[in-house]
C-alpha cells in the first residue's frame, strides 16, 4: 500500500476544517489540524507535511507571520486558504513564499487541483523537459513551441516569460516575480513592459487573446498558465 498524503491544515474555523478534512479523507489524505499558528508551526516541525494549507486569520498570530516562519526553514508547499479577498494580500503571501492560494469559499475540487499542482511542483525529479496543453507544445531544450503542430516564433523576452509559466504551469505567478525573474530587481517597478509582452505572447499562442485558452489573468495579482498535460 503506498503511504497516504500528508496534509497539514492550519485553520481555526471548525466548520471549515470539518468540510476540507471529509473532502480530503475521501480523496484517500491523511489530514492533521491545528486551530493555532503556534501549533502549526509545532506540527509541521513533527509531522513534515507533504502539503500545508494555512489560513491567513488566525486567533494567535497572522497566517503571513506563520508563513514566513516556515519559510525560514522548510520549502514544502503552502498552500494559502484564505477569505480574504484584497488582490495585495494574495499577493504578498506569494511573494512571501506561499506556493498557491484558495479564496473561500472553494469546492472540493478546485482545492484537489490546487494540492495536485504542489506536489507536482514540490518533486523536482519530475520536471518536464517538454510542455504540453491541448495543441501547445513548448520543447524548452530545443527553445521550439508549436501550436497545433505549427510553429510559433517569439522574440527572446517572450520565449523567456512563456517559459517561466510554463515551468510553473497550474501556479499563480505574481507580476512582481515575473517582473523580478526577467528584468531583475532594478527595473521601473510599473509592470506596463510586461503587460505589453505578454499582450503580444497572447496574439501569437491564443486564438482569441480576449477569451485565453493557455495563459490566464489573476486581476490585480498575476498570470496562471494552464497547468501543463505532462
Ligand atoms: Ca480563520
Amino acid at each position: 500500500m503506498t503511504p497516504k498524503i500528508n496534509i497539514l491544515l492550519i485553520e481555526d474555523d471548525k466548520s471549515i476544517c470539518n468540510f476540507i478534512t471529509t473532502s480530503l479523507e475521501a480523496g484517500n489524505y491523511r489530514v492533521t489540524t491545528a486551530g493555532t499558528g503556534k501549533e502549526g508551526l509545532s506540527l509541521t516541525a513533527s509531522l513534515c507535511p507533504d502539503v500545508i494549507l494555512l489560513d491567513l486569520g488566525l486567533p494567535d498570530m497572522d497566517g503571513l507571520d506563520v508563513l514566513t516562519r516556515l519559510r525560514t526553514w522548510t520549502s514544502n508547499p503552502v498552500i494559502v486558504v484564505s477569505a480574504r479577498t484584497k488582490e495585495e494580500e494574495k499577493v504578498n503571501a506569494l511573494d512571501t513564499g506561499a506556493d498557491d492560494y484558495i479564496t473561500k469559499p472553494f469546492g472540493t475540487s478546485e482545492l484537489m487541483a490546487r494540492i495536485r499542482t504542489a506536489l507536482r511542483h514540490s518533486r523536482p525529479n519530475t520536471h518536464a523537459r517538454i510542455y504540453k496543453a491541448k495543441d501547445l507544445v513548448i520543447d524548452f531544450e530545443k527553445r521550439l513551441i508549436t501550436l497545433e503542430g505549427r510553429e510559433i516564433h517569439l522574440t527572446q523576452i517572450e520565449f523567456q516569460l512563456l517559459t517561466l509559466l510554463a515551468e510553473n504551469s497550474g501556479r499563480v505567478l505574481t507580476y512582481g516575480y515575473m517582473m523580478n525573474a526577467i528584468w531583475g530587481p532594478y527595473v521601473d517597478n510599473n509592470n506596463q513592459i510586461l503587460r505589453v509582452n505578454m499582450a503580444n505572447i497572447r496574439r501569437k499562442i491564443e486564438k482569441n487573446p480576449a477569451q485565453p485558452t493557455y495563459v490566464f489573468t489573476e486581476i490585480g495579482i498575476g498570470y496562471r498558465m494552464l497547468e501543463s498535460e505532462n
